[in-house]
């Protein structure tokens, strides 16, 4: 191991992802656990905290220089975890608990910045100084560089692309907003777009066994590759959707490129193909065609440790 190493913690709805990182990115312990997010945080830090002495007992000569978190409504400013969706913390001051228990430096940012900072400083847009990172999941996360800098904006919210509207008076959105680009380009959007076919076609047999809780993104992609003729309407629906907002942040912001991060990005080509087309289709002749669409290349669940690891080593 590293002589020198920085907790980096990627906090999330469901798991929570943790690695000892070195300066280099080297990830050491990398490990996955529960968040039991309706349990009050202590016992989530009490976990990572009995996991972590271990491995630093076991490794003597190693030091522990900081810890850099990345959390949903991670606020960087205040350190405010601030009444995150599907966890029921309300707000709570992580940096303080973090410091109290290992007395060393803390930071934190949202979840879709620190998968920002780790494409910055150890993945795919080392080179790229404007860029927006796209964590697609349940819901829809952005983190953007802008002139090198990660944009914050004036409180620390900068960056909500998933809640820009796209549509007037659309789907009802979890932010108590309508039209959400989120409710459309997301696994939750899937679940929506899946019930809207539905009421069109309520006898398809595909479509009533794909519509349950959760969207199984790998059975929408062997079935799309299987030339699904519904699998291929539901990515290009999402695809087209999730064009326009892409057009409308890159028409603000003219990035190099979008890059996308998390479970149901998997889908890769098969909902950038249309996305691209979408947004080059909603841009000004300006920007259209210069804006690359790219997947993560780092490995699955490491781009938001790595870069909240890179709060303390490149603060
Ligand atoms: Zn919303």
């Amino acid at each position: 191991m590293n002589k020198q190493v920085v907790l980096g913690i990627d906090i999330g709805g469901t798991n929570t992802v943790y690695g000892l990182i070195g300066q280099d990115g080297h990830v050491h312990h990398h490990e996955e656990i529960p968040t039991k997010g309706s349990s009050p945080v202590e016992g989530l830090i009490d976990r990572i905290e009995a996991s972590i002495n271990d491995i630093l007992d076991q490794n003597s000569e190693s030091e522990l220089l900081g810890i850099g978190i990345g959390a949903p409504n991670g606020n960087h400013f205040s350190g405010m975890i601030q009444d995150p969706p599907n966890l029921s913390w309300g707000n709570v001051n992580v940096i303080d608990l973090f410091k109290d228990r290992f007395n060393c430096k803390v930071d934190l940012t949202n979840d879709a910045n620190a998968a920002a900072l780790g494409e910055k400083h150890y993945g795919i847009a080392k080179e790229m100084t404007d860029f927006v990172v796209i964590t697609l999941g349940t819901g829809l996360g952005s983190g953007i560089f802008s002139g090198g800098r990660l944009l914050y904006g004036h409180d620390g919210f900068a960056g909500e692309m998933g809640h820009m509207p796209i549509e007037d008076d659309g789907r009802d959105c979890n932010c108590g907003n309508k039209g959400c680009l989120e409710s459309y380009a997301s696994a939750s959007g899937i679940k929506k777009t899946i019930r809207t076919f539905l009421d069109d076609d309520p006898d398809d047999e595909f479509l009533n066994s794909i519509n349950g809780d959760k969207v199984d993104g790998f059975l929408l992609d062997a079935e799309f590759d299987k030339g699904n003729d519904i699998a291929r309407r539901i990515y290009e629906y999402t695809g087209n959707k999730l064009g326009q907002g892409l057009a409308q942040a890159a028409t603000l912001l003219s990035p190099q490129a979008f890059i996308f991060y998390g479970g149901f990005s998997n889908a890769g080509n098969r909902i950038l193909d249309p996305a691209k087309r979408s947004m080059d289709r909603h841009l000004i002749n300006g920007h259209a065609g210069k804006i690359d669409l790219l997947r993560s290349g780092l490995p699955q669940g490491q781009a938001g440790i790595l870069g909240a690891a890179s709060l303390i080593w490149a603060p």
